[in-house]
């Protein structure tokens, strides 16, 4: 599966979010973590694990009792998918700006900075003085004079 496929709706993503924090969960488990955390009934509950399973993202083994439930793609792959598809639909000019806006409004380590300051360090050697725009016309403002 490419990182670009995968689609969990926010629901389906609280679930996600269980069975990475537990790596193998059994659904008894997150029906009483779900019934701690929201307002949801157990049928939507099980619901939403059947669709995660049947899209691929969960593993079952059913050789035991109650059956294991383990993340079939990890959160690091999931959350980069997520931003990269966001970030895809947006114009390349505009991406700069972004990133910026994220820097500015999440709190990083040293060590994350550091990391990043080198790699930009990096980028810089082979940057362009400008960023093109590959948007199709009538899909950002660059094509407007
Ligand atoms: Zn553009």
């Amino acid at each position: 599966m490419s990182s670009t496929d995968i689609t969990i709706t926010p629901t389906e993503w609280e679930i996600m979010r269980m069975v990475w924090a537990e790596q193998t969960i059994t659904s008894p488990k997150i029906l009483e973590l779900s019934s701690n955390l929201f307002d949801w009934k157990s049928s939507t509950v099980k619901t939403l694990i059947g669709r995660l399973i049947e899209k691929g993202y969960l593993n079952k083994d059913t050789t035991v009792r109650p059956m294991l439930l383990s993340p079939a793609i990890s959160e690091e792959e999931a959350n980069y998918s997520r931003i990269d598809e966001k970030v895809s639909q947006m114009c390349t000019k505009d991406r700069g700006a972004l990133i910026t806006h994220l820097i500015e409004n999440n709190e990083l380590s040293i060590d994350e900075i550091e990391e990043m300051i080198h790699f930009l360090k990096e980028k810089k050697q082979t940057a362009p003085k400008t960023v093109t725009c590959l948007c199709p016309v009538g899909q950002c403002s660059c094509h407007i004079n």
